[in-house]
């Protein structure tokens, strides 16, 4: 029982980091709800309180830059045994469909 609640534990973990990654986007293809979300780059300047350079260094690990790459509402379903995410899921309709 406790096995399966860590791996749970670890699954909604690894879930939440590709969420952070992500950086391609699209449309829900049940809701067509739009996944793309605020600038990486603003919300490394909410968190430097608006020193450019850290904001942009940090911004330029994700391939974003001032005006490109914003983050996506889509959730990547992980798949443990494949070590990949597998499918998506939509945050409003809760579908979910294939990679
Ligand atoms: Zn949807």
């Amino acid at each position: 029982m406790n096995d399966e609640v860590d791996r749970l534990r670890a699954q909604k973990k690894q879930i939440y980091k590709e969420i952070d990654v992500m950086n391609e986007h699209g449309y829900c293809p049940n809701c067509g709800i739009n996944f793309d979300g605020d600038l990486i780059f603003d919300t490394f300047m909410e968190r430097y309180d608006g020193d450019e350079e850290k904001a942009l260094e940090s911004a330029s690990y994700y391939g974003a830059t001032k005006t490109k790459v914003r983050w996506g509402h889509k959730i990547a379903l992980y798949d443990m045994e494949k070590d990949m995410t597998t499918r998506w899921k939509c945050p409003d309709c809760e579908y979910v469909w294939d990679r």
